[in-house]
């Protein structure tokens, strides 16, 4: 399995830093978040060392898939939680500060105070809108 020997999150998988486990398969590991925003913020990640999810192999993506689902449903079974944030970063710009692939799940309860919400912007024209998809689907289609 590839690490990268300067990352926290590869130290981790090695045993060489300690974690508080949650759950772990042969391509993924879940721990608790060192600086919870919540109670029960739990991260999952690839063994393997890939610093975002841009770079992940789609197999290990799907392994951390079902395992941030198996998270999110036991989060929910041991905290009754009113809802469940799956969040993650790809790029500093994005809030990323880890650099090695990770998914937070995060129990949320009214009135918590956490600002972790994506707020709509204000409505856009079709025209733009149409432009932007065009951009994408360029790249679909190359
Ligand atoms: P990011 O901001 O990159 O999406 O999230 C990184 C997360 O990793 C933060 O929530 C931070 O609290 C957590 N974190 C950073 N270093 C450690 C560590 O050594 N152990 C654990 N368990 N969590 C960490
Ligand atoms: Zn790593």
């Amino acid at each position: 399995m590839n690490h990268d020997n300067d990352c926290i999150f590869c130290k981790i998988v090695k045993g060489e830093l300690p974690c508080v486990k949650v759950f772990e398969d042969s391509l993924t590991l879940a721990f608790m978040d060192i600086s919870p925003v919540a109670p029960g913020h739990v991260l999952i990640i690839p063994k393997g060392h890939y610093p975002d999810m841009l770079s992940v192999p789609t197999g290990q993506l799907k392994a951390v898939s079902r395992s941030v689902q198996a998270v999110a449903k036991a989060c929910g079974e041991a905290f009754a939680p009113d809802g469940i944030n799956v969040m993650q970063a790809n790029g500093a710009a994005a809030g990323q500060t880890v650099f090695h692939l990770h998914v937070h799940v995060i129990p949320r309860n009214r009135g918590d105070g956490l600002r972790l919400h994506i707020e709509s912007g204000p409505s856009a024209e079709a025209a733009h809108l149409e432009a932007i998809a065009a951009r994408l689907r360029t790249v679909f289609e190359s």
